[in-house]
């Protein structure tokens, strides 16, 4: 991909609650990085996460510095606060159109998990997003990689428009990583050790009634 005579900049987003970040988010986007020689990958924690409203969700600035804890020893990955300044629902189709603006000349590439792919139709303006950004979704223990229920909405998108990918498969999810620190549990070598001690310094995700005298 050739603009002026330069390689046009690749930058991977990786949206998520991040409640608490994970090796299966690190590994998924340092596998699609690598895959697409990408040249940045940028973590966007969601705001007010819309699609788990009624679950209790910690507070945006603790998942926000967990994020950064957990990429701040690679060069490739950073932090974007886009979308917990918006201050409102998080849509992916808001984080694109200001991860573009923010990046005029880059080519972006939304890695998402084979779950949350699975959901896309169900997602706001999900048309214009394929116009934003090139999807990659990755393989997720539990979830199947079928993406034989979007065939008939994609049609009449490029064929690189949604690409699916095998990565090492980890089963870890943020809401084990909940659970364990709820049943004190431990959560080292599933999330990156700064964030354990993250968790157990801010008593995160410790159930209201243990807190007391904490
Ligand atoms: P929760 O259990 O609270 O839903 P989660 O582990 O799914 O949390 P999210 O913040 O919801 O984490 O996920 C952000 C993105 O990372 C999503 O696209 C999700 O599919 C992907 N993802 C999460 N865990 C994994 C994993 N183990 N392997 C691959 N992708 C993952
Ligand atoms: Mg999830």
């Amino acid at each position: 991909m050739q603009e002026n005579g330069r390689r046009r900049r690749k930058l991977g987003v990786m949206g998520g609650t991040f409640d608490p970040i994970h090796h299966g988010h690190l590994v998924a986007a340092s596998e699609v990085a690598n895959r697409f020689d990408l040249d940045e990958v940028i973590f966007v924690p969601t705001g007010e996460p819309w699609q788990k409203s009624g679950k209790a969700v910690s507070p945006a600035e603790d998942r926000y510095l967990m994020t950064v804890i957990a990429t701040a020893s690679n060069p490739r990955f950073s932090v974007s606060r886009a979308d917990i300044d918006r201050g409102k629902d998080t849509y992916t189709v808001d984080t694109l159109r200001e991860m573009q603006y923010a990046n005029p000349d880059a080519q972006l590439f939304f890695i998402t998990g084979a779950d949350a792919l699975a959901n896309i139709l169900t997602w706001h303006d999900w048309a214009e997003l394929f116009d934003l950004a090139k999807f990659v979704g990755v393989s997720r223990p539990g979830y199947e990689l079928n993406t034989d229920h979007l065939e008939e909405h994609l049609r009449d998108l490029p064929a690189d428009a949604v690409t699916m990918i095998e990565i090492p498969a980890l089963a870890i999810s943020s809401s084990e990583c909940r659970r364990r620190a709820a049943e004190n549990r431990p959560v080292w070598y599933l999330v990156p050790d700064g964030v354990v001690q993250y968790i157990s310094k801010r008593h995160l995700y410790v159930p209201e009634d243990r807190k007391v005298g904490l």
